[in-house]
């Protein structure tokens, strides 16, 4: 059994205002076959789980590319195609092969290619032709297409959200496209589409007992995997709804109907999981309000969507308020940083915060602040992972207000990030983190309480007020649901 395994993804933002080219993916990852000699992170995670499962069978692997980019707005288009014609001349090489297994985030738009996961696991079926088994791996944030289902023989998303079953799911993967290659199992996919834009917490119910729930029907009877792909809100292109997503070993009714069932169930909670959101000066209030800290998740300003990370909606509105003890926080800002690198720690200057990548950032903030700390290569911890941040700059100021900059562009995971710089999250009344989701597991444990903010920003949470142009079917919750 010979296997040829690659890795290329990134997930594109369609309005953020930051091209994804080259030096994202060499910050990012950016391998040329040897991902599985290194420290897996997220999406090259998958080849160390195919190469291992493969090796353990006696089989050979032919590793290509393990590129990702950190999420940003579209892609340049000679950078995918690069990086695809890498993946496909590696593949011409390798043949004849067995299985094609491929990590992918399934939101990723280049100029001039609109699904970037549809076109190469289309050009992969040419070279392979119609007998080879193609598998993918997919974050849930993804927008399934019909020319990846047409192309494709196996699909499957991360069940969770933050996305901690990324090394289950390639075990599946390779399980099922081993079977079909051996002929014992004959994969056919189904999709159903919900009609829903939103995003689902899974580690809460009812969204925690859904995905039990999917994971209990698979091995019953004919049904070999269940995903549930929940789109990216802010990819615009013609399939981002979610969309359920069911494998059955030969039995395309079986497929169709229990896709619909499962989405019959997600609409139905529809109204239960939709994620409650503040507006500024009530998550202000309730900061002031105590026990701290609160903190209070700037969710439209997370660089792990494509934002990015520099807004001052929250920051401008504070100072207006005379809110204090608040910490703010990581200002991607590498102008400010070194600005502040060039005072050096223990001074004060007038500085220029934020407000710097375009309208959604809001206008930058003048403010004089004194530089309390410079950590270079700061790091945060993300699950398993340490993420870098770049040089990190905590600043005090005279209303009261602490900021984080940091050189490199990256969301709040963990308060170690803060920490480092000799901070005490703990003692401030409110904490904002520019993040969506990934913050939660390291500061729900110091939160007196956790709200979500509807600022401004890149990535706002207002789902019906989206401006789509490409995608343009109704949906819940913009659209009447009488014609959904
Ligand atoms: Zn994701």
């Amino acid at each position: 059994m010979k296997v040829f395994i690659a890795c290329l993804g990134t997930e594109t933002n369609s309005f953020a205002a930051m091209p994804t080219g080259w030096t994202n993916f060499e910050e990012t990852m950016l391998y040329r076959g040897d991902a599985t000699k290194h420290t897996p992170s997220t999406f090259s995670l998958p080849l160390h789980v195919w190469r291992k499962a493969t090796e353990e069978r006696q089989g050979q692997v032919v590793e290509s590319v393990a590129a990702f980019a950190q999420p940003a707005g579209t892609t340049v288009k000679s950078v995918y195609e690069g990086l695809r014609d890498e993946v496909l001349a590696d593949l011409r090489a390798a043949m004849p092969v067995d299985i094609v297994l491929l990590s992918m985030h399934g939101a990723m738009t280049a100029d001039g290619y609109e699904d970037c996961e549809g076109d190469l696991l289309s050009e992969v079926r040419k070279i392979v032709g119609p007998d080879v088994v193609i598998g993918g791996e997919l974050d849930l944030h993804c927008s399934i297409t019909p020319e990846m289902i047409e192309a494709a023989d196996v699909l499957v998303t991360f069940k969770e959200y933050p996305h901690i079953d990324v090394a289950e799911r390639a075990e599946e993967i390779f399980t099922i496209c081993q079977a079909a290659h051996e002929g014992t199992a004959n994969p056919v996919m189904a999709v159903h589409d919900t009609r829903m834009i939103n995003m689902w917490r899974t580690p809460v119910e009812p969204m925690k007992g859904f995905v039990a729930d999917m994971q209990a029907s698979e091995g019953t009877g004919d049904i070999l995997s269940v995903s549930f792909a929940h789109g990216f809100p802010w990819q615009d292109v013609p399939h981002t709804s979610a969309k359920m997503l069911v494998i059955t070993d030969g039995d395309a009714e079986l497929a169709a109907s229990t896709a619909k069932g499962f989405a019959d169930r997600l609409w139905d909670m529809k109204e239960e999981t939709q994620g409650e959101t503040v507006s500024i000066d009530d998550a202000l209030d309730a900061a002031a309000a105590g026990p701290g800290p609160v903190v209070m998740a700037d969710v439209a300003d997370n660089a792990g969507g494509g934002a990015p990370s520099d807004s001052t909606f929250i920051l401008r509105r504070a100072l207006e308020r005379g809110d204090r003890d608040l910490l703010i926080g990581y200002f991607w800002d590498p102008v400010a940083a070194r600005f502040c690198e060039e005072a050096g720690e223990g001074e004060s200057l007038d500085l220029r915060v934020g407000g710097k990548c375009g309208p959604s950032s809001g206008d930058p903030v003048d403010i004089r602040v004194t530089i309390k700390r410079i950590v270079h290569d700061a790091e945060q911890t993300f699950g398993d992972a340490q993420m870098t941040m770049g040089t990190a700059v905590w600043l005090s100021t005279d209303a009261g207000i602490d900021l984080i900059l940091t050189s490199k562009r990256t969301q709040v995971f963990h308060p170690d990030g803060m920490e480092q710089l000799g901070i005490t999250p703990a003692n401030y009344k409110g904490i904002v983190v520019k993040s969506i989701q990934h913050f939660y597991a390291g500061f729900a444990p110091i939160a007196s309480k956790v709200i979500y903010v509807s600022a401004p920003g890149a990535i706002p949470r207002d789902y019906a007020a989206i401006p789509y142009k490409r995608f343009d079917d109704k949906y819940w919750p913009r659209d009447d649901v009488s014609q959904l």
